[in-house]
C-alpha cells in the first residue's frame, strides 16, 4: 500500500514526510511498459509530486508539473489533486540506459542536466498558481529542492529514491522530504539537512524497515499523521464526450469522413476511447 506519513519534528520546527510509493510506482510500470531508469525518473516525480499535492489547500484542487530536460527520456508530465490521486506518463518510456558508475539507474542522464521543472496549481477560482526552476541535476531530488528555495521561497531537503528488481517490478519506491515551518531556527533546519544528507538509499529503506522504521530511525518519531495516495487517473468516456463538444461538430465531422471513427488516447491510462458517427451525432444532438 502507498503512504504518505507527515509529523512535526524538532519542536514542531520542521515538517518530515516520508513516502512509500513503491505500489504507485508499480502501477506506472504496468500501464506504460517502462525501462527500469524510466520507471525511477518517472516514479521519482509522481513521488515528489504526491508531497506537493498535499500542500493543495482542498481535495479538488489540482497540480500538474513537468519536467522538461535536455535527455533522450523526454518530458515527464505529472498530475495529481488534494486526494492524492497522481497519474504521470513518460515521452520515451521503453528507453533504457546503462547503470552509472556506481551502480544507480541513471535518471540525471535519461532527464538532462538542462531544462526546466515547471509546476501550476489550480486552486478553485483564483486564477492558478503557476512556478517554475531550472533543473539543477536531473536526478529529480535536487531540482525539486531548487524548485522550493528559488520559486516557493520554502527551505526543503528532498531525497528520493527507486528500486527495481530483475522481473521489472519496483521492489522500493520513496521519499523522505524535510520543511522549515516559517519559524524555524537555522540550528533545526541545518540539523534536518544533515540527516537527509545522509539518507543515500531511500528504495532500499522502504523496502527494508518501511516508512514507518524511517520516521523511527532517523526522526525518533513514532506518531504521525497517515496518508494514501494511489495512481489513479480521471479520464471518462463522458469527460471526452465533453472535450469533443468543444471541439465543435465539423472539425468532429471531418475526422469520421477521413478516418470513419474518432480515437481519443488518454496519455496517463493508454485508455482509448472510441466514438463512430452515431456517438459523434448523440454528442452534438
Ligand atoms: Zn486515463
Amino acid at each position: 500500500m502507498n503512504k504518505l506519513l507527515k509529523a512535526l519534528v524538532f519542536d514542531g520546527q520542521i515538517s518530515v514526510s516520508v513516502l512509500d510509493t513503491t505500489d504507485m510506482v508499480n502501477d506506472a510500470i504496468k500501464i506504460h511498459s517502462l525501462s527500469p531508469v524510466a520507471a525511477a525518473a518517472l516514479g521519482r516525480t509522481l513521488t515528489a509530486c504526491t508531497f506537493m499535492a498535499y500542500g493543495l489547500k482542498n481535495k479538488g484542487d489540482k497540480l500538474f508539473v513537468t519536467v522538461k530536460g535536455n535527455g533522450k527520456g523526454g518530458k515527464i508530465t505529472v498530475c495529481g489533486n488534494g486526494e492524492l490521486q497522481m497519474r504521470g506518463y513518460v515521452e520515451n518510456p521503453s528507453l533504457d540506459l546503462p547503470l552509472r558508475s556506481d551502480g544507480k539507474l541513471d535518471v540525471g542522464g535519461f532527464i538532462g542536466k538542462t531544462g526546466k521543472l515547471n509546476v501550476t496549481k489550480s486552486m478553485g477560482l483564483k486564477e492558478p498558481y503557476t512556478g517554475s526552476s531550472n533543473l539543477v541535476s536531473g536526478e529529480i531530488a535536487e531540482d525539486f529542492t531548487a524548485y522550493y528555495a528559488l520559486s516557493e521561497q520554502i527551505p526543503t531537503a528532498v531525497a528520493l529514491g527507486v528500486r527495481i528488481g530483475k522481473d521489472l517490478k519496483c521492489i522500493g519506491a520513496g521519499g523522505v522530504i524535510v520543511q522549515a515551518m516559517p519559524f524555524a531556527s537555522e540550528k533545526a533546519l541545518k540539523k534536518a539537512e544533515e540527516i537527509i544528507l545522509t539518507i543515500t538509499n531511500v528504495s532500499e529503506l522502504v523496502e527494508t524497515i518501511g516508512a514507518e522504521g524511517i520516521m523511527d530511525k532517523y526522526f525518533s518519531c513514532t506518531k504521525f499523521e497517515n496518508f494514501t495516495p494511489q495512481y489513479k487517473c480521471l479520464c471518462s468516456r463522458e469527460n471526452t464526450e465533453r472535450i469533443l463538444a468543444s471541439l465543435g461538430k465539423k472539425e468532429c465531422m471531418d475526422i469520421i469522413n477521413e478516418e470513419g471513427e474518432i480515437k481519443v488516447d488518454c496519455e496517463f491510462c493508454n485508455t482509448v476511447y472510441t466514438f463512430d458517427i452515431n456517438d459523434v451525432n448523440k454528442i452534438f444532438n
